[in-house]
Order: C-alpha cells, then structure tokens, then sequence
C-alpha cells in the first residue's frame, strides 16, 4: 500500500526474479488503494467499492494514513503486497500514465491489476518450485509456466487481459503440489508422529498450540492457523501455501525453508527478530513495534 508520492519512471525491467516481485509503491498509481474493493470489517474501517479511490488516497497517489494505518483500524492495508504487479501494471503495461492523467485506461488498468496480481504470485511460487526441485522434468514444468506468465507480462496490456487464469493457475498448482511432495518427503513429512492426523490440508487449526512442535514436512497448504501458538516450531519444508497466519505466534520459530510462504501471510502473523524467514522475505515493519 502506497507510502510515497509516485514518480513517473521507465519501464520496469522484465520479471525474472524474485526480488522483481516485490510492491514498489513509489511506482504505482495506487492501483492497490483504487481498483480493489473492500468491506468494513476488522482489517478496513469502512466500505470501498472497486474502481473507487479510497478517501484517503492523496492526489500525488500516496496515503494521508500511512503511518497510523493500524491504529486507524487499516490493518489489511499493512498486509496486502501485489507481488510487484502495481508497478509493472502503472510504468509497463500502461507506459506510466496514470488513470487520473488519462481516466479512459481506467477500467482496463484497474482489470489488469487483478490478473496481473494473480499471475504475480504464481510467479512468486514456480520461482521457488525451480529452486527447490531435483526432478528435471518438474523444474522443466515450472519453467514453461514461468515462461508463459513471463510472455504475457512482456507484452501489453491485452495480452494480460486476455489470459486465460484459470487453466493456468490450475497447472501451476499442480505442479506446486507435486515439488511439495518432493520436498516435505526430504524433510520428513509429518515431523512430529503423533500431530500427523491434524496436519492436513485445508485442516482447521485455528487457535491451536503447536508451540516448539516440530512440524517437519508437515502439508499445512489451506490450512487455517488463526492465532495458533507456532512460537519455537520447527517448519522446515512444512508447505504454507495459501495457510491462514492470521495472527498466528511466530516468535523464534523456524520458516527459513518453509515452501511457498509470502510476504502478506508473514504480515498477518506475529513474530519477532529471532524468527527464521526465508532469504526473499523480509520482517513486517509491525514485527519492530510489538
Ligand atoms: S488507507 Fe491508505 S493504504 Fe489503505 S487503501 Fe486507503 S489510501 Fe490505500
């Protein structure tokens, strides 16, 4: 979420690696603060249609609360990252003309954000699924997806649009699932014995101590691990896609190999300095304060 003004700069250079896919708010018209929808709850104080800009986006694209934004009850806004698509949507693919400049891209570069977001995070993850596999024939599937999200990216803003996401992102789940059961069995899935039959995909967790647990390999993919206690846990090779941490205790646990963690499930969570993240992934801000 937007905490500088915007700089109108050349084109971002091609997504190759991950630190491509990190938001660089300085870049972007704000799309993040304009074409996404919110509902008044816990982690946004108010109702926001999509396509509206938010009332507290500034004309220079920056945010009037950036530094209050949790006490002013914008949490979600402290947790969301595009992956970079913000960028790459504004000085890309609309050639650094914002949609205030020239409103009639608006609807187009709002639609692209969204996929553009999407197939950002897929990115995100088949980088990790090259890095992690020994299987040529995976590291090779990974590749062609990567390639072909990479393609559409390089050309304009109709090539994004017209990608059809769902196929794709069926595919590379595929394949994430498949460098998942590779790895975590390197790791030996299910760590701790007797934890086996509740870690499960998609398993409600939510509140659950797990504290210094070794949760090894554990497949926690989907799962909802709300407020759980993971302080001190070991989740070397545990899979965390799409794992619900809202909240969750990290303190001084180990997710220095964790598979497909991202910056926004880290945001959600609670840690501290001693938490082992993976080298792509920084400490939340909030993590200094608490
Ligand atoms: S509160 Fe600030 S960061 Fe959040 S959507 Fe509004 S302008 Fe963007």
């Amino acid at each position: 979420m937007p905490s500088s003004p915007q700089h109108v700069t050349a084109p971002s250079s091609p997504v190759l690696e991950r630190h491509s896919l990190r938001s660089d708010c300085s870049s972007c018209f704000a799309l993040c603060c304009t074409a996404l929808g919110f509902s008044r709850s816990t982690d946004f104080a108010l109702d926001k249609p999509a396509g509206a800009p938010c009332q507290n986006l500034a004309s220079d694209f920056s945010c009037t609360i950036h530094d209050r934004l949790r006490p002013r009850g914008f949490r979600g806004c402290t947790v969301f990252d595009c992956f970079g698509a913000g960028q790459h949507v504004s000085q890309k693919l609309f050639g650094g003309t914002s949609w205030r400049t020239n409103p009639k891209t608006k609807q187009d570069m709002f639609a692209a954000f969204t996929t553009a977001r999407q197939l950002h995070e897929m990115l995100w993850h088949l980088i990790e699924a090259t890095r992690r596999t020994y299987d040529p024939d995976l590291k090779e599937q990974a590749t062609e997806l990567r390639t072909t999200i990479e393609n559409a990216l390089g050309g304009d803003a109709h090539d994004v649009l017209d990608l059809a996401v769902e196929p794709l992102h069926e595919q590379v789940r595929g394949v994430l699932m498949d460098v998942s059961e590779e790895v975590r069995v390197a790791y030996f899935a299910n760590g701790g014995d007797h934890l086996e039959d509740a870690l499960t995909p998609g398993a409600d967790l939510i509140g659950q101590n797990f504290r210094a647990q070794s949760l090894c390999g554990a497949d926690l993919r989907g799962a909802y691990l709300i407020a759980a206690d993971l302080r001190n846990c070991d989740l070397s090779g545990a899979d965390l896609l799409g794992t619900d941490l809202r909240d969750a205790l990290l303190h001084d646990a180990d997710l220095s190999t964790a598979l497909y963690l991202t910056q926004p499930q880290l945001n959600a969570a609670q840690g501290n300095h001693s938490t082992g993240l993976p080298a792509d992934l920084v400490m939340p801000t909030h993590w200094h304060e608490d």
